[in-house]
């Protein structure tokens, strides 16, 4: 998923400004879109399924519109399957003794299930089992405290890896998770507007500039007199390497890391690490193309085009059922003739199911490859996810039961290797990684055994 938030001195088209920070998240999440805008004292929310385009026409746009406003914030779902649901949409709103709360978070409370049957022991009441209602709630019921310092103590109770923006009507409030496992950024437009995202491509899309990372357990908030902070619960660094890999635009510095740049230290690893002799490197696009350059540059082979792709498909991954991932696979990528007679590197992020990667091997060949040597920039996914990135449920992981000699021969690839552990993490460099769905070693904890199912 990904998270915007806006705090601006009136007046400022803030439903615009969001709406644009949201259009610039699109690649985190394009099944649900929503935000709310508040001036003080009118509060609106409009979320609903679909992209920021298509949720936000323009009537939809002007029926959050306030001339004097002052806070907002936005998300963009991505979300598991099976929960493709309206009312899963964000931002979540409560009524609460603090007035009306709008909540956007991206990422997982691993918790959230148990501290829910507390408080429902405790009498506290819940319309849905979606855990940013738990968030809202815990908040909301420490009444002798200020927002802030509700904030700070639900974030005390909840674990996991997470991202929010919180807004009233007269403040925002921005939080990440102890680890700092899901990124969070702060931006300043002008002298007297504040942004938070999930990315910096979100900051400039609204003519802000980047100020710095929000901190691995720090909350912010801003009004009328700036940028606060409060250091809350910092642990040991470890944001999730995925973001590098695969999920963050390619344009998006963060935590200090410049995407692309790590990208193609990957592919520049990974033909250190698993060199083979070929004519031209391929990428499968968008994903690969970072590390391919990488690869290439590295190993002296050529770069091509070996596919193409149709720019209006979506992130295939999104698509509910294997039947729809397949189809879509065509809908999305053709081979070029750069591949006809020649021994191909393939090069991409990850795999996953390894459905759609058998696809790809196929199309090349097709078009004639002598032969596909598929090399990937992050290591085999065995374990899930629990913090937010819906890399599927373990048992669809197609590494966590097959090995690598299995999966080439599932993906009728000549030969396949995977970057190591070790040679991500050097890559990406930074303070220390998440790379729990490669190792199973989970940073920020797991939910108990029972509730796995319900979270991954
Ligand atoms: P596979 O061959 O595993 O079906 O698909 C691998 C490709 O799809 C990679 O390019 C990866 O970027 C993308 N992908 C497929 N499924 C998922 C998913 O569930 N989560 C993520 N993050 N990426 C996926
Ligand atoms: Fe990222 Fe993997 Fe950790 Fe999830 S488990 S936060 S995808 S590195
Ligand atoms: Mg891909």
């Amino acid at each position: 998923c990904g998270v915007f938030g806006m705090y601006s001195a009136p007046p400022n088209d803030l439903a615009w400004l969001t709406y644009m920070g949201l259009f610039a998240l699109q690649h985190r999440g394009q099944e649900a879109a929503g935000m709310c805008v508040s001036d003080g004292e009118k509060f609106h929310v409009e979320k609903d399924l679909g992209l920021v385009t298509q949720v936000f026409d323009e009537r939809r746009l002007d029926s959050v519109r306030l001339a004097n406003a002052r806070v907002s914030i936005g998300h963009v779902r991505y979300s598991t399957t099976g929960s493709n649901l309206r009312f899963n949409a964000q931002p979540l709103t409560t009524r609460t003794n603090k007035g009306i709360l709008g909540l956007a978070h991206n990422g997982n409370f691993v918790n959230a299930l148990e501290v829910r049957a507390e408080m429902l022991n405790e009498g506290a009441l819940f319309a849905t089992t979606n855990d940013s209602e738990v968030m809202l709630n815990l908040i909301a019921r420490e009444s002798r405290l200020d927002l802030v310092e509700a904030t700070a103590a639900a974030m005390k109770r909840l674990k996991g890896g997470y991202a929010c923006v919180l807004m009233s009507r007269t403040q925002l409030i921005g939080f990440r998770d102890p680890h700092g496992v899901r990124p969070l950024v702060i931006g300043q437009r002008g002298d007297d507007a504040w942004v938070l995202a999930s990315e910096p491509c979100a900051l400039y899309a609204v003519g802000a500039r980047l100020i710095r990372d929000v901190q691995p357990g720090e909350l912010v908030w801003f009004d009328r007199t700036g940028l606060h902070s409060l250091m809350v619960d910092a642990r040991q660094p470890t944001p999730c390497s995925f973001e590098w890999i695969y999920f963050a635009r390619s344009d998006s510095r963060l935590d200090g890391v410049d995407t692309h740049e790590s990208r193609i230290r990957m592919g520049m690893q990974l033909a250190r690490e698993k060199p083979v002799d070929a004519d031209v490197v391929v990428p499968v696009p968008d994903s690969g193309i970072g590390a391919a350059i990488g690869y290439a540059r590295e190993s002296g082979i050529p770069f091509d085009y070996g596919l193409y792709k149709n720019p209006y498909a979506g992130r295939t991954f999104i698509a509910p059922t294997q039947e729809a991932r397949e189809l879509k696979v065509k809908m999305k990528l053709s081979p070029t003739s750069a591949v006809k007679g020649k021994r191909v590197v393939l090069i991409d992020d990850s795999i996953v199911r390894g459905t759609t990667s058998r696809q790809i091997v196929n199309l090349l060949r097709e078009a004639g490859a002598t032969e596909v040597h598929f090399r990937v920039s992050s290591p085999p996914i065995t374990h899930p996810c629990f913090y937010g990135i819906d890399t599927a449920a373990r048992k669809e992981l197609v590494a966590s039961t097959h090995s690598i000699e299995e999966i080439r021969d599932l993906i009728n690839a000549d030969t396949l290797a995977f970057i190591s552990e070790q040679g991500l993490r050097q890559a990406i460099g930074g303070p220390g990684i998440c790379s729990a769905c490669f190792t199973g070693d989970y940073p920020a904890g797991t939910p108990l055994l029972n509730d796995v199912d319900k979270l991954a």
